[in-house]
């Protein structure tokens, strides 16, 4: 069956044609190196400050802030190793023992999830911070978190699985008036993964210190990441081998790559409020065509609170990789939990978190739409879920029961 309906957004999006023009000359015209000294290296260099200097616009930074990266996971580990190694050296001079403490919700992509983990086996102390039934932290629990020998905070701006947006400008107020009586300030990251180019984003109002983006979930090139990293925030190099990216992200930069990511993030900062009305609108009729066709169902998260484009449904006492089979063999592409965790039998950690009991996770499927997506899609994904929905619940034990 060939693909009718894309509805895994959340995962990645198609190149924008405009996006692919813009990016073309750099594959066999301005191939250059831009660390080389001759004309064709600079003219690669000068592609990619442009693209610093237009990214820098779209999150209302300054163009040295900006780090270009091999992808949003990169980003996130540049970003939070980067500050702890940094913070190291001067703990250490300080006489501090051990290795120190960071706080992360117990929601974060695994990008972040299993960097925690990893420095959790190093030594250091990790703090999860819950959230309510619809999957919001509280920002307040964030702050209280904090102890003597907390280094950083990560917290992502809205979640892959279930769209909600947390309280990022919240939690830095808050966090700003505890590191006022602080002799070693609180970093505070957050994984913009899923909200660039869906919401605004403007770093000085957020409050953050470091920012993660990729552009692949906004119509831009896979493989190109973006890390903001505010003036004079300490990162110190996890990768070594070159003065690129400020020695941060050695190695020869992804030319087009980078240029792709810029032409992609100035189109959907441009088009930011119209596609997210749009977005919205089809989401809220598949979402509501879920609720009234199909009986036994329910929201994962609340779609108000949710970045546009991402519903999370419940299908009770069914797999959701099964309905993700079914849909898959009628053409529809969706997906169950986030991309990244399709080999792992454990329930979503992010629905777990939100309290959403094993059995009902279990059944839970993500649609995630964008704005290349039509209400013929919608109506298509509607005229088949129903039957396929109860063509498994009749071979469940747990239904009939
Ligand atoms: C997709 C995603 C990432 C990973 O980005 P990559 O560029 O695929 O590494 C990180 N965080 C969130 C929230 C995401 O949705």
């Amino acid at each position: 069956m060939t693909l009718k309906v894309y509805f895994d957004n959340g995962a990645t999006t198609p190149l924008k044609p405009e996006v692919l023009e813009a990016m073309t000359p750099y594959f066999c015209e301005v191939y250059g190196n831009p660390s080389s000294l001759h004309s064709a290296g600079a003219a690669a260099a000068r592609a990619v400050q442009s693209a610093r200097e237009t990214v820098s616009k779209c999150i209302n930074a300054e163009p040295a802030e900006i780090i270009f990266t091999g992808s949003g996971t990169e980003a996130d580990n540049i970003a939070i190793n980067g500050v702890l190694s940094a913070l190291e050296k001067i703990q250490i001079a300080r006489g501090v023992n051990g290795k120190g403490h960071i706080i992360i919700s117990a929601i974060e992509h695994h990008g972040v999830l299993y960097i925690a983990k990893k420095l959790k086996a190093q030594g250091y102390e990790v703090s999860y911070i819950g959230v309510d039934k619809t999957g919001k932290v509280n920002p307040q629990e964030v702050v209280n978190a904090v102890k003597d020998n907390t280094l950083i905070i990560s917290i992502m701006h809205a979640n892959n699985e279930v769209g909600t947006i947390q309280p990022i400008a919240e939690i830095a107020e808050k966090l700003s008036k505890v590191n006022s009586g602080r002799a070693q300030r609180v970093y505070f990251h957050s994984d913009c993964v899923q909200s660039a180019g869906k919401i605004a984003l403007d770093v000085k109002a957020l409050g953050v210190d470091l920012v993660s983006i990729a552009s692949h979930k906004f119509y831009g090139p896979k493989g190109v990441g973006v890390l903001y990293v505010k003036k004079g925030v300490p990162v110190a190099p996890i990768l070594f081998g070159g003065a690129q990216e400020r020695g941060l992200r050695p190695g020869t930069e992804n030319v087009a790559g980078i240029v792709g990511f810029a032409k992609a993030f100035e189109i959907a900062v441009e088009n930011l409020d119209k596609n997210a009305e749009y977005v919205s609108k089809l989401c809220a009729s598949l979402c509501n065509g879920i609720l009234s066709t199909v009986p036994e169902t329910v929201v994962n998260g609340s779609l108000e609170k949710s970045v546009s484009g991402i519903v999370n449904i419940g299908f009770k006492c069914i797999e959701g990789e099964a309905i993700l089979l079914k849909l898959s063999q009628a053409g529809v592409a969706v997906s169950t939990g986030s991309a990244c965790a399709t080999d792992s039998v454990e329930p979503s950690h992010v629905l777990s978190a939100m309290g959403v009991d094993t059995l009902a996770a279990a059944g839970a499927v993500r649609f995630s739409l964008g704005c290349q997506n039509t209400k013929e899609e919608v109506d298509y994904v509607l005229s088949i879920l129903p039957k396929i929905v109860e063509d498994l619940r009749k071979m469940s034990p747990l239904w009939k029961s």
